[in-house]
């Protein structure tokens, strides 16, 4: 049966595979797709415009009755979406290894990409869409929420209240915005063309209201900011419009950025497209579409910029939106930073990145515990703690439950190891799935996003994913992934996955204290290596070997 379903993991402690590793696999494939967590998962697509867990109906079965057959010595690879072979190894090595979207550096661009797709051989992985760890918008939620404090710290006092927020996009990722700034208390407007994904986000608890237009838009949130009440309001229309009307009307902006789906010009929205014409229009003329879509960028990220030149905090949120614009024939589009340069590199120096955690049982009490024992782990770490209880109050799950929380370089380790005793014990119910956003400290090479301005100019080297990925295959991850054009779209990034399954076993803490351990050493390494201070402290606090600085 090729066709479209309903797909949702399996709960419980009933397996249908052959051991853990690969159940747990299984699980979280089908939990990308579980229209709870999945955009559109008719097609296949998890989040982030087109990103997929599989490349079609046909090859979900195959990956499905795969997983279920996996002996633990053996090896299940997957071509972008696809299975396409089974190997003999043996039980450190990953269950499943996964290579999505990659293309040589030549053919490395959307034309060549949609050529290939439409022939059936290839896929959009994203970042965690193919590579089986998407949890839903929570999985952006404390980026975005370590983001927007950031700001609140360089520029407002350290909380947002008393400030209003203007973005765009309320999609799978874009949705985590507005609870992350009024986690910081402040005030959100986010533009959205699709009527659709604003009810998504309030029935998810991510945005608080629907404002009838744009005058109401701004009624609500003027109030709110006077009060220092945090509020989010949805808007239904197009960026490319909204963002220049609300310069021209001087609006009381303080900050701005913006997640669309920039990275992929067929999923903006063009000025003057009616929103059920999209994707006939796109699919009709890619090349016209595209055009547009880079012309209304453009148009876009110059009201952004007017922001900025009236005094207000501007950033790219990781959507390639700025290359776009500059695609599309605007000058000034790197005006204004990237996130990670402005506020995120000195975390990833010290190892930290986004930590997530999912419980196969499906019970939600395996998270509350879960976030019981980082709690009892890390005691002073203020933040953290923070974090964590906001979290357990007011992020509705989507498909299984799951966690995340950045942890850095020892703190990851520390975790894994607590949580696989916590599994043997039973005090968990079932297994645990580990794993991170390939959006981490030392598993991207991205120029316009994680390795933005590096110190040393090492933007576009894509050693350090494959490094990565290398490194915990050779560790014992239970799944690896190596994938391209994630976040920003083709030809800009390359970037490495892993997830390790916690089942209560010896053999599980010995992998899970390597990978834990070598994952995020891979980003102080690679901080080390471009010249970071902060980084060379961790690597020697931590212990963590630096040939090049011993001799
Ligand atoms: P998505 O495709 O699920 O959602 C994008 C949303 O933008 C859609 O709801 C769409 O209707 C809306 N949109 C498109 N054009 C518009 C326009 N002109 N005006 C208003 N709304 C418009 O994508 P997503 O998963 O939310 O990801 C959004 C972007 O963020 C992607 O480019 C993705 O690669 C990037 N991203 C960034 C990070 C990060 O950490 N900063 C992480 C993951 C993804």
């Amino acid at each position: 049966m090729s066709t479209p379903r309903t797909v949702r993991a399996a709960r419980g402690t009933t397996l249908s595979a052959k051991g853990w590793p690969q159940e747990a696999a299984l699980r979280m494939f089908h939990n990308n797709l579980d229209p709870e967590v999945a955009e559109h998962p008719e097609d296949l697509v998890v989040y982030g415009g087109t990103g997929k867990a599989a490349r079609d109906w046909r090859s979900f079965d195959r990956i499905t009755a795969s997983l279920r057959d996996l002996e633990g010595d053996e090896t299940l690879l997957v071509q972008s979406g696809r299975p396409v072979g089974i190997m003999r190894t043996h039980e450190w090595a990953p269950r499943v290894l996964i290579a999505n979207s990659n293309l040589v550096g030549d053919w490395a661009n959307w034309p060549e990409f949609r050529r290939l797709e439409a022939q059936g051989l290839t896929m959009y992985g994203q970042m965690t869409a193919g590579s089986w760890i998407y949890i839903g918008t929570q999985g952006i939620l404390q980026g975005t929420y370590e983001t927007f404090a950031a700001v609140a710290a360089k520029r407002f006092g350290g909380s947002l209240a008393g400030t209003i927020t203007l973005t765009a996009g309320l999609g799978g990722m874009g949705g985590a915005q507005p609870l992350a700034v009024t986690m910081n208390g402040g005030v959100a407007i986010v533009v959205e063309c699709d009527s659709s994904r604003i009810d998504r986000r309030i029935e998810h608890r991510y945005l608080d209201v629907r404002a009838h237009g744009l005058d109401h838009a701004l009624e609500l949130a003027a109030r709110a900011r006077d009060e220092r009440r945090a509020l989010s309001i949805g808007v239904l229309g197009n960026a490319a419009e909204v963002f220049p009307d609300l310069l021209a009307r001087s609006a009381p902006i303080d900050i701005v950025t913006d997640q669309t789906s920039a990275h992929d010009p067929l999923a903006y929205l063009p000025a003057g497209v009616a929103f059920e014409d999209w994707k006939a229009l796109a699919a009709a003329k890619p090349e016209d579409f595209t055009q547009r879509a880079r012309a209304s960028m453009a148009a876009h990220v110059e009201a952004m910029v007017g922001f900025q030149d009236g005094g207000a905090e501007v950033f790219d949120y990781g959507n390639s939106i700025r290359d776009e614009a500059r695609e599309g024939g605007y000058s000034r589009a790197f005006d204004f930073p990237g996130f990670v340069p402005a506020y995120i590199r000195p975390l990833f120096c010290e190892g930290k990145g986004p930590f997530r955690w999912a419980a196969l049982s499906g019970d939600p009490a395996d998270i509350a515990r879960t976030d019981r024992a980082v709690l009892d782990l890390f005691p002073d770490n203020d933040h953290l703690a923070r974090w964590i209880r906001m979290a357990g109050e007011r992020v509705a799950f989507q498909g299984l439950p799951a966690r995340i929380c950045w942890l850095g370089q020892g703190e990851r380790a520390a975790a894994g190891e607590r949580f696989n005793e916590l599994v043997a014990s039973g005090e968990i119910s079932a297994p645990l799935a580990i794993g991170r956003d390939h959006l981490d400290t030392g598993s991207v090479a991205s120029p316009y996003r994680e390795t933005e301005a590096m110190k040393d100019g090492s933007d576009a080297i894509a050693d350090w994913p494959l490094l990565n990925a290398l490194v915990n295959t050779s560790s014992g991850a239970s799944w690896v992934s190596i994938h391209h054009g994630g976040g920003v779209g083709m030809g800009r990034s390359l970037h490495a996955g892993q997830v390790s399954v916690a089942d209560g076993t010896e053999l599980a803490a010995a992998k899970l204290e390597r990978v834990l351990t070598n994952d995020p050493a891979m980003g102080v390494v690679r901080h080390v290596d471009a010249g970071y201070e902060e980084a060379e402290r961790v690597a020697e606090a931590q212990g963590i070997r630096v040939p090049m600085r011993e001799g």
